[in-house]
């Protein structure tokens, strides 16, 4: 409940909707610390795309206290996060061209955004996807369901 709490006040002061309504395009913030701004994100199959825009509100730079934000199926979070380490931060702690990866953005450090597009196409209905940062440590903490409605 204090989680729910605090993700409430945060869209209060940004003037953000809130991400547990189903939407096709998210913004979410990070910080010097390891949580997303958003607890949970629901995508409905009718988005052609869905774009997630990320913001580091921080001040730690990117080999520090990093985040991205990468898209898995929830049985696949742990082993792209424990491959992801050793990929390193060049490739955004991300095993690359691996298909278990629906989604990432790169890391980005404070004062830093980044934003992705990728395509509905490869999303099924009622799967159970989770959203994480692959920087080494982080996706314990920083994770939340990503629903996709039909
Ligand atoms: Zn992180």
């Amino acid at each position: 409940m204090k989680k729910i709490l605090k993700v409430a006040i945060l869209f209060g002061l940004s003037g953000a909707a809130s991400l547990s309504q189903a939407a096709c395009s998210f913004d979410v913030e990070v910080g010097d610390y390891l949580k997303f701004s958003a607890a949970d994100m629901t995508v409905e199959k009718s988005c052609e795309s869905i774009t997630v825009n990320l913001k580091h509100t921080g001040q730690l730079p990117a080999n520090i206290m990093g985040h991205n934000w990468v898209l898995s199926k929830n049985a696949e979070v742990q082993a792209v996060a424990t491959e992801g380490m050793s990929a390193g931060l060049a490739a955004s702690y991300v095993p690359q061209g691996d298909a278990r990866v629906v989604a990432f953005s790169k890391v980005i450090g404070g004062g830093e955004t980044t934003s992705i597009t990728f395509s509905t196409s490869g999303l099924t209905a009622g799967e159970g996807y989770t959203f994480f940062c692959s920087f080494p440590g982080h996706s314990y903490s920083m994770r939340g369901a990503f629903n996709v409605n039909a």
